[in-house]
């Protein structure tokens, strides 16, 4: 799942730069991002602001006609400090969604540095750090788009993010359900095969089916985003929430079917749990997902 989500998040960089960006950023980047010899992180959140991205304050005020000089921090940004290029949400203009712009930074660009590589619950092969500007100056070509389009942006690269993050997250209870029916058929109590009893078959239907509904509702969305249908994003938002709540759900009945061994190391499943729940909160947290639903529902 870490790894998944790793690539899904460059995906959806390498995805903003191809759908926003100039002919010669497009030219420049993609055959690198592409090929993975280059690998993209996506900076939006900073430590005052996760849920509410529009009010990020990380700012690039322009040093004559040819550069912008950045200010401010970004935090919990996945691959920071091992990725290449970071595509920067930062304040160009106003206060609120209209004053932000997207710019690329390079790693190795002057005045960018990143803090200690956190501690993690889950997600562990993959480094999440701060992502620190201090007057970094960078061309006033590595803007994507107009001034002003940045927030737009973030927000169309995270309709697909989101959907990556469900069907990663729907791999990994997968893998936990495929794991636990293995194991109720050898795990032997009260002479029987756990398999045998009638609470262990319920709850591998009960799991199979949630799953089946995850998998159906994500298709769904993948194929609104595809056809760029008016309500593409409020499914979006419906199938990273309910995959992602499931999915964990799915792989604790998972770790509970194991009994004891589910909470060891050996078995894997408690690594599922843990990589599963941070699905349910970044790339706008479930509650957030909730927010974009119900407002789209009640303006109607
Ligand atoms: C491992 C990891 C990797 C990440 N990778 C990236 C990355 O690569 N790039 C990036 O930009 N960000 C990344 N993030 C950040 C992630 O997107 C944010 O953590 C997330 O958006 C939530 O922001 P926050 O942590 O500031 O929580 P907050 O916004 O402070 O929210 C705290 C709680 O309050 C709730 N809440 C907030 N506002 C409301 C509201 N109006 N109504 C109801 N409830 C509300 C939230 O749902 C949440 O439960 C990552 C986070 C983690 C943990």
């Amino acid at each position: 799942m870490a790894t998944a989500a790793f690539l899904s998040i460059h995906n959806m960089c390498s995805w903003m730069i191809d759908s926003f960006g100039g002919a010669e950023q497009r030219a420049h980047w993609l055959p690198k991002l592409v090929s993975m010899e280059k690998i993209a992180s996506y900076c939006l959140t900073e430590p005052g602001s996760g849920s509410d991205a529009a009010a990020l304050r990380t700012t690039a005020k322009p040093d004559g006609n040819a550069h912008y000089v950045i200010n401010g921090s970004k935090a919990f940004i996945s691959g920071a400090g091992f990725s290449d290029l970071y595509v920067l949400m930062c304040r160009t203009g106003e206060d609120g969604p209209k004053g932000i712009s997207t710019l690329l930074v390079e790693n190795g660009a002057a005045g960018l540095s990143f803090g200690k590589n956190e501690k993690k619950m889950g997600w562990r092969a993959q480094p999440t750090a701060i992502v620190n500007f201090e007057d970094c100056k960078v061309p006033a070509d590595n803007r994507v788009g107009p001034e002003g389009e940045g927030f737009k942006y973030a927000m169309k690269g995270l309709d697909g993010g989101r959907l990556n993050i469900a069907a990663c997250a729907l791999g990994g209870a997968q893998d936990a359900l495929d794991r636990a029916l293995a194991y109720v058929k050898e795990r032997k109590q009260f002479g029987k095969r756990l398999a045998d009893f009638q609470n262990t078959q319920f709850v591998l239907a009960d799991m199979e089916t949630e799953l089946a509904a995850c998998r159906t509702l994500l298709h769904a969305a993948a194929r609104k985003l595809d056809a760029k249908t008016p309500d593409a994003s409020k499914y979006c938002a419906m199938a990273k929430r309910f995959v992602t709540d499931t999915a964990f759900a799915v792989a604790d009945k998972a770790l509970q079917l194991h009994g004891g061994y589910g909470y060891l190391a050996d078995y894997e499943v408690e690594r599922i749990v843990r990589d599963l729940r941070v699905h349910r909160i970044l790339e706008g947290t479930n509650e957030v997902m909730r927010m974009i639903v119900s407002r789209e529902i009640l303006k109607s």
